[in-house]
């Protein structure tokens, strides 16, 4: 560790600009290093995350478990097709299958792989003529063609038509409007059962359950994109499990193997068998690698009991913002569940991000509007109240009216 060098920021910075499609906002900083909640850049500036990984790293950088797990398969086997079987994406599958409504598992690498197999599966299931799949306004399903379709949201549109066809879009919380756009050429409705990059959304009372109402009475496969209120982000295993309501499909990644790259889809055994031999496949799906981080990412949230922290932690958070919102007429809404956390605001949030950057904590803002922090399961109860503190003090010293806002 002592000998390792690295390029400053300022230089990885322009190592980027020449070589690296500039296709994201970056911040000009060069991340080297973390632990837990905390993160370190190559100024040796120490950050506290409150959104590690983009919700990948529900157990924080670089978690002692997964990283031990890895280091060991990494040694005896780094990758096997999918023309064989591997005991450790066998038990992948049964933790994943046990812990939610006892289906079987596709692995894959990510969200939108995940999805597109889910939309796959849509089309293949049912009769052959029925291939729409009803999504929601403010929701976020990837980034390839089809789940980016999928994604209502028209900025993610811009200029890549022709989209793919078949996909119409419902207003989030109106059962009737779902109810409208049902025909006979509908296969499923897709949604997050609470919104992410939409904003932290939680739907209405009894809203997801409506949704399994339609779906059984027009025999339609429910399908939950969970690839970011998974795997415990919420408190419990799956996002469903708050709401009393079972998908017939689920979709997985982000969080799925404490930070490595992977993913899956869900679906119970009967269902399953519509995803014919040949019909799908993904080459590094379910990798002796991402296994061995996913076994030991679940193994891990149960040995230390994080599921218990999740509501104790999203106390902390809701009532700090709370009670920041009842002194700032520019919070509209704080909306928490489980590690998910959403502070709407009447202006935008661009400036609090940089803010907060500044006073080195990292959070997120989405939506333009909406200030966004994942924290990490195992933060610390300290670690929380100093993030609280920060964030607050932050939104408290915003003036209406001088932000520089950008609509
Ligand atoms: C992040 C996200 C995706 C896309 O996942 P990728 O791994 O980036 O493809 C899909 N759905 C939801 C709900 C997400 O949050």
């Amino acid at each position: 560790m002592a000998s390792e060098q690295h390029l400053g920021s300022e230089q990885t910075v322009e190592l980027f600009a020449r070589y690296v499609i500039p296709n994201y906002g970056r911040y000009p900083v060069n991340m080297v290093r973390g632990e837990g909640s905390r993160i370190w850049d190559s100024e040796g500036n120490e950050y506290l995350d409150l959104f590690p990984g983009w919700g990948c790293n529900l157990l924080g950088h670089c978690p002692p478990a997964v990283v031990e797990a890895v280091q060991k398969q990494v040694a005896s086997l780094i990758h096997v097709p999918n023309s064989w079987h591997m005991e450790i994406q066998g038990r992948w599958a049964q933790l994943l299958s046990d812990r939610s409504f006892g289906g079987q598992a596709f692995f894959c690498n990510s969200g939108a792989e995940a999805n597109e197999a889910a939309i796959k599966l849509a089309r293949l299931h049912g009769p052959e003529n029925r291939y729409k799949i009803i999504t929601f306004e403010g929701g976020f399903h990837g980034r390839t063609l089809a789940t980016t379709t999928a994604t209502a949201q028209p900025k993610y549109h811009e200029g890549l038509g022709p989209l793919i066809a078949g996909f119409q879009y419902a207003r989030f919380g109106d059962l009737q409007h779902v109810a409208e756009l049902i025909d006979e050429e509908t296969c499923a409705i897709m949604i997050e059962p609470i919104q992410g990059e939409g904003g932290v959304r939680i739907p209405p009372e009894g809203f997801l359950q409506g949704l399994r109402q339609l779906a059984d009475d027009n025999d339609l496969l429910l399908i939950f994109d969970e690839v970011q209120t998974g795997c415990g982000r919420t408190g419990k295993w799956f996002g469903y499990q708050n709401f009393d309501v079972t998908p017939d499909v689920m979709t997985l990644a982000k969080s799925i193997a404490g930070g490595i790259a992977g993913g899956a889809m869900l679906t119970t055994a009967e269902i399953a068998p519509s995803l014919r031999p040949g019909m799908h496949a993904a080459t590094f799906g379910g990798n002796p690698i991402a296994a061995a981080a996913g076994v030991a990412s679940l193994e891990m949230i149960e040995r230390e009991n994080l599921l218990e922290n999740v509501p104790r932690l999203a106390q902390l958070f809701r009532s700090r913002f709370e009670d920041l919102q009842s002194r700032c007429s520019w919070i509209r809404e704080v909306r928490v569940i489980g590690m998910m956390v959403g502070i709407e605001l009447d202006l935008e949030g661009a400036t609090v991000v940089q803010q907060c950057l500044d006073q080195k904590l990292l959070i997120n803002c989405t939506q333009g509007n909406v200030i966004r922090l994942l924290p990490a399961m195992n933060l610390s109860d300290e670690q929380a109240e100093r993030g609280c503190e920060i964030l607050c003090g932050v939104l408290e010293s915003l003036q209406v009216g001088s932000s520089s806002g950008s609509e």
